[in-house]
């Protein structure tokens, strides 16, 4: 296939300070359009998304697919389930089948590390990692910081606690890229058994106990567990585990924002009392998320 320049978003390693900045911009302005009554903006009529799905996922999927339509843009839906994966169909087989019909851009979610990225390599259209195992997941760190951009009115200076399963999840591999990127103090909090050996080096604070980790945070992200990666129990109990490592609203002092990427699993990593929780922005991470995504694509596919 012949080398056709081409922007893809695989993940936050490859994006600037600069690209980031203009993506919250660009979501500014796609947030104003979701003020308006119709919701809608014809900047991608004519073009159409292939949303391909080999994971579960509720926000990510219909957030994309929302975006997409909001900006006027067809929507190809695939479901793994009952494709012809099952009879010995190949990703990229599948990928080009769906492109000879006639498709712009493909938003892929895949448990394979660097699924998107193959995807990319081969498609002469732009690719959207939508996640790839515990690799990277850049439109939820976007849409995170862009969370914390809007509440706080910037990002430089702020102090953001993730706790949870830092090992398996593809969320805090991207924030941990874009922190740095746009001035987010980061600090890391998990059992031992879920801090990957290499990220001492990378000169965050890390903790294993939840108390010293927030205090005095901005703003704490909170992980589920990702048992559906994990090949040995990380700790010896899940009741161990929400023993020490739940976030309680003992561990919040007025003002500290609470953030979650969903699903939750209440009583696991966060105590149930926090649905209560004034300060929290787990549904404007949501709300936010189409018009990151909206940004996204328009970036990709008209920018
Ligand atoms: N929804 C996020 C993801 O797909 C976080 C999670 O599943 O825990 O990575």
């Amino acid at each position: 296939m012949p080398e056709k320049p081409k922007n893809d978003l695989l993940g936050i390693r490859y994006l600037s300070a600069e690209q980031i900045q203009a993506l919250y911009q660009l979501a500014d302005r796609f947030w104003e359009v979701l003020q308006q009554p119709t919701r809608k903006v014809a900047a991608l009529t004519g073009s159409t998304v292939a949303l391909l799905f080999f994971e579960s996922s509720t926000r990510t999927k219909l957030s994309f697919e929302l975006a997409a339509k909001r900006l006027g843009a067809d929507v190809l839906n695939f479901s793994a389930t009952g494709s012809s994966l099952d009879k010995g169909e190949t990703l990229l087989d599948t990928a080009l089948n769906i492109l000879a019909m006639g498709v712009d851009a493909f938003v892929v979610r895949h448990r394979g590390v660097g699924s998107a990225h193959f995807l990319a390599k081969h498609l002469p259209v732009p690719v959207i990692n939508a996640g790839d195992g515990t690799h990277e997941h850049p439109t939820q760190a976007l849409l995170d910081t862009y969370t914390l951009y809007r509440h706080f009115g910037r990002l430089e200076g702020l102090t953001l606690t993730i706790i949870g399963d830092l090992f398996h999840s593809r969320v805090a591999l991207s924030h941990l890229h874009i922190a740095p990127k746009v001035g987010l103090s980061l600090r890391l909090c998990a059992p031992p058994s879920l801090i990957p050996a290499l990220w001492y080096q990378l000169g965050y604070p890390i903790y294993t106990e939840v108390v010293p980790a927030v205090a005095g945070a901005d703003a704490v992200l909170v992980l589920r567990m990702q048992k559906e990666r994990q090949s040995y129990p990380p700790i010896a109990s899940w009741q161990e585990y929400s023993r020490f490592y739940q976030l309680k609203p003992e561990h919040l002092r007025p003002g500290q924002v609470l953030l979650h990427p969903g699903p939750i699993n209440w009583g696991v990593e966060l105590h149930p009392a926090l649905q209560a929780w004034p300060h929290t922005r787990i549904l404007d991470q949501v709300t936010h998320g189409v018009a990151i995504r909206m940004a996204v694509l328009y970036w990709l596919l008209r920018g």
